[in-house]
């Protein structure tokens, strides 16, 4: 059982059929449902090198491609290799079933995974659930308004109108960089040491995003606002508090708050998987060879792991779906021994 389909459930999805491994994909959305996410038109980051399943399959029009070349890269992918995907099921609960009656003559435990559409039995289930299931907070009065966003999806709605943005990241930089160049009236409210990190591994605005950015802001099309605390959202505008302790109130039409999403950890947690406090948030804890936590049977990969990128979490795809293989065989070997030896 693979739950997710994002990069790293469907490089799972083909190394399994691959192995011949009896399997199927659930996927509460769409193939590839965080890239279908992202904003439209977007360019990510990534070579292809880092994105593809293959070496040499995916060829963008220019360097580095679009989120649509991406998403029609990964949904082709699935298509024309006949991947076992069901998009639009839910996985809700997973339980350990101890020798359940289809699984009796493996003598293993197994589990039985429900979803809105049905229920499973897995020996193994590998987590490929992402981390955006909770945005972040703010944690002000006014955030629940329909003008506040936590994700962003494309400019035109907004052109002429005043928008906000706060976040320290390349999601928040890209935002900011979109609105600007589209007509958005725009301010950045960023602290300080991020716009002025530069570490990429920190997670800092890339230097491609920063340059334009900086470009918006000679030309007057973009502010930045360094930010000491987001005070309250209210209908038709925004108070802020400086980094030097100022409020101001900000005339404003849209707020979006992209500081970051967390993965939702419930199922792991309810199954006895240990977590950590990782560089980004709370992580399982899992084994670095195989990616199997401490409850045997229950793999990870991906964003919500030490492995954030999608080149990450293809790799630990193609690593513990062999060694999963290897592990079924092994067992199958050992069973068919016993089988022959009793008959005798
Ligand atoms: C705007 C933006 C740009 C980015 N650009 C890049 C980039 O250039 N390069 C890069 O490496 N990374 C980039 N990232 C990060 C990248 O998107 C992630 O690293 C990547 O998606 C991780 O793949 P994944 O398979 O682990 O998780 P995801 O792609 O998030 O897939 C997880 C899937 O699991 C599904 N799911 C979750 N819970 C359940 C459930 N209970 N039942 C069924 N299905 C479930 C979700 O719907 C989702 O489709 C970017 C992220 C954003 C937001």
């Amino acid at each position: 059982m693979i739950i997710g389909a994002g990069p790293a459930g469907i490089a799972a999805a083909f190394e399994a059929k691959k192995a011949g491994l009896d399997h199927v994909v659930i996927e509460r959305g769409l193939i590839g449902n965080t890239i279908y996410n992202y904003p439209v038109g977007l360019t990510v980051f990534s070579t292809t090198n880092e994105l593809e399943f293959i070496e040499g399959d995916l060829k963008p029009a220019r360097e580095k491609p679009t989120r649509e070349e991406l998403l029609s890269y990964y949904v082709r992918f699935v298509l024309d290799n006949e991947l076992n995907i069901r998009t639009e099921e839910k996985v809700l609960s997973i339980e350990r079933e101890g020798r359940p009656a289809k699984l009796q003559s493996l003598r293993e435990e197994g589990f039985k995974v429900a979803t809105d559409k049905g229920e499973y039995l897995a020996k193994n289930v590998l987590f490929a659930i992402g981390a955006m299931d909770h945005p972040r907070k703010l944690g002000v009065p006014g955030e629940d308004l329909p003008k506040v966003f936590d994700h962003f999806r494309e400019t035109y709605p907004w052109v002429k109108k005043k928008a906000l943005i706060v976040g320290g990241g390349n999601s928040a930089g890209e935002a900011a960089l979109f609105l600007a160049q589209e007509g958005a009236e725009t301010t950045l409210a960023i602290f300080r040491d991020d716009w002025e990190n530069t570490d990429p591994k920190q997670g800092c605005i890339k230097y491609w995003v920063k340059q334009p950015l900086e470009d918006e802001l000679k030309e007057h099309c973009l502010k930045l606002f360094f930010l000491g605390k987001v005070i309250g959202i209210r209908e038709g505008e925004v108070e802020l508090e400086s980094e030097s302790g100022d409020r101001v109130v900000l005339e404003n039409d849209v707020v979006f708050v992209l500081i970051g999403s967390d993965a939702d950890l419930t199922m792991l947690k309810n199954l006895g998987v240990e977590t950590e406090q990782g560089k980004h948030g709370e992580v399982p804890v899992y084994d670095p060879e195989t990616f199997e936590t401490n409850v045997p049977g229950i793999y990870v990969a991906g964003h919500f792991t030490h492995q954030r990128h999608i080149k990450g979490a293809i790799d630990a795809a193609k690593t513990l779906v062999p060694l999963i293989a290897a592990k079924l065989r092994a067992n199958a070997s050992t069973e068919a021994q016993k089988r022959t030896a009793t008959d005798l």
